[in-house]
């Protein structure tokens, strides 16, 4: 069997606790690699290497450390097909999904070459007599990142990239369900420039967790992954005194307006709804159509484009539609809410329960399913489901609709689907979520804007990537300085205002 390992100090490292992980191939169902699991004296390691080299990486001028993300950059267009098809071996994903998962870390990357403006400070000329005052922002010191399995080239990247423009060491615990890309893509930051120490990957599970939580010498947690672990790792860490940013799950609602496009609306629906087999944090899980019409009409547009869907191994290229779920486990779950839904009365119009895919018997996969009259008390809506499942809720006016996705305790992304904007500006205006689509079904920012949401979505003050990652990964300090132009006044005891 395959051994995975960390990546410590420039080099790979065994796992040395005795614990391991199983990594499948979700196409085929085989376990095709062991991945080892740090304890805390692994972390302890790392930190240890990552403390060591981070002040001189610090002291070199931003404008090198960019010049590390550009050559990255090159590099990741480079290994394009190589880290998709890693990516899509231990995922899942389609190839062309994979590789926007590697572009989507890529254009964060990109962002972060403009570190040197970003991390400028502050200057006031002569804020009072011979006094001027400046802020800068320092790096923090050793930075960590725990990421989930359903981005492994992005989530990592949006973490680390502006982490190490700012002068900071980072290590970063990957899932142990897809590990191998993050080993990759450290790989290839030193191949950049990045001197040793500066991104490693330590592997591990709850156990690597807590050692990043318990250490003295990390100075911020970045999660991203589900709610309850968000929450947990959240109090934690805070309470450590650490600087935490912590990214959970998600249930995001889609209102149909009667004077939608129902065919945009319906196309929109499937790629948000099924695309990754439901496995994204943006993935729209609840249809509303406003009044019953709009109901019955986007319904009959969805049937027969959920039925068309391909579903197969990432190994068919360009020709399927979403893969298998990450797990066994992933599936027995989605298949229990499934039954849940229809337990409790949702109308299961699409019926996916029986798909199996021939010669393909013991993958992860799971047929499409589409339910309709969904309400809010079900376990269907409650919960994320994290799988190729749309529930339809009819709402039977825009208020209602509002009040759905307002209600959620999630509140990562959302879109509506009109042709007023009236109704447009006041759903963005009003709605206590993240990120809005208006007639964009995945509303997710570019690199240049920050990632983020509200409610149960997101634990902290900063957003992910944009300007809000330069603050969350560097601290302000500032200065003032007087240069008495030699008339002497004798001291002062009370605290002056500027003249
Ligand atoms: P997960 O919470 O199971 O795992 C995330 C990370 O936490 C992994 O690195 C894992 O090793 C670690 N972990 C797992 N259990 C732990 C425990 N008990 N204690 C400490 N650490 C633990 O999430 P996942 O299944 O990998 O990812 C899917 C989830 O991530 C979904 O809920 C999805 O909505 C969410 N997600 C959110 C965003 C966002 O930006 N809001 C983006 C992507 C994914």
């Amino acid at each position: 069997m395959r051994e995975l390992t960390h990546y410590i100090g420039g080099e790979h490292v065994r796992g040395t606790s005795g614990r391991f992980a199983d990594v499948f191939n979700p196409a085929t169902g085989e376990v095709q690699a062991r991945v080892p699991l740090a304890d805390a004296a692994e972390m302890d390691r790392a930190v240890a290497v990552a403390a060591a080299a981070q002040p001189k990486w610090a002291a070199v001028n931003p404008q090198r450390r960019a010049r590390v993300m550009m050559k990255f950059v090159d590099l990741l267009n480079r290994d394009m097909d190589k880290l998709a098809e890693a990516l899509s071996r231990e995922h899942g994903k389609t190839l062309p999904d994979a590789a926007g998962d590697v572009q989507r870390g890529l254009e964060v990357v990109e962002y972060c070459i403009g570190a040197p403006e970003l991390l400028k400070g502050a200057f006031t000329d002569g804020a009072g007599p011979g006094i001027d005052m400046y802020s800068m922002r320092q790096a923090l010191g050793v930075c960590a990142g725990i990421t989930p399995f359903n981005f492994p080239a992005m989530i990592p990247m949006w973490m680390f990239a502006p982490a190490i423009a700012c002068g900071n060491a980072f290590i970063l615990k990957p899932s142990e369900r897809d590990p191998s890309v993050p080993l990759m893509l450290a790989e290839l930051m030193e191949e950049a420039g990045l001197p040793k120490g500066i991104l490693q990957v330590v592997n591990g599970d709850k156990a690597a967790v807590d050692a990043i939580i318990d250490h003295p010498v990390i100075q911020s947690i970045g999660f991203v992954g589900s709610t309850p672990i968000a929450e947990y790792i959240y109090g934690r860490g805070c309470s450590m005194g650490k600087r935490v940013q912590c990214f959970g799950g998600a249930k995001n609602h889609m209102i149909v307006m009667p004077d939608a496009d129902l065919d945009l609306a319906a196309d929109a629906l499937i790629g948000a709804g099924y695309g990754a087999a439901g496995e994204r944090c943006m993935a729209i899980s609840v249809a509303v159509p406003v009044g019953e019409a709009t109901a019955d009409a986007l319904i009959a547009r969805l049937i027969p484009r959920i039925e068309k869907l391909k579903v197969g191994p990432y190994t068919s290229g360009k020709d399927v539609d979403y893969g298998p779920v990450v797990t066994a486990a992933a599936k027995a779950n989605i298949l229990r809410l499934v039954e849940s839904g229809v337990a409790e009365g949702a109308k299961l119009v699409v019926d996916g329960r029986d798909f199996s895919l021939q010669g393909y018997e013991n993958g992860f996969f799971v047929g499409p399913h589409l339910f309709d009259h969904v309400t809010p008390e079900m376990e269907i809506y409650r919960k994320e489901i994290f799988g190729p499942v749309l529930s339809t809720v009819r709402a039977a006016s825009y208020e209602e609709a509002l009040k759905l996705a307002m209600d959620h305790e999630y509140g990562n992304g959302t879109a509506i689907f009109t042709r007023d904007g009236d109704a447009a500006r006041d759903f963005a205006a009003r709605v206590n979520v993240g990120m809005i689509g208006i007639n964009v079904p995945i509303p997710v920012p570019l690199a240049y804007h920050t990632f983020g949401g509200w409610k149960k979505s997101a634990f902290g003050d900063l957003n992910q990537h944009g300007p809000d990652a330069f603050r969350f990964y560097t601290r302000t300090k500032t200065v003032t300085s007087r240069w008495p132009s030699g008339i002497k006044q004798g001291s002062a005891f009370n605290f002056k205002p500027m003249e």
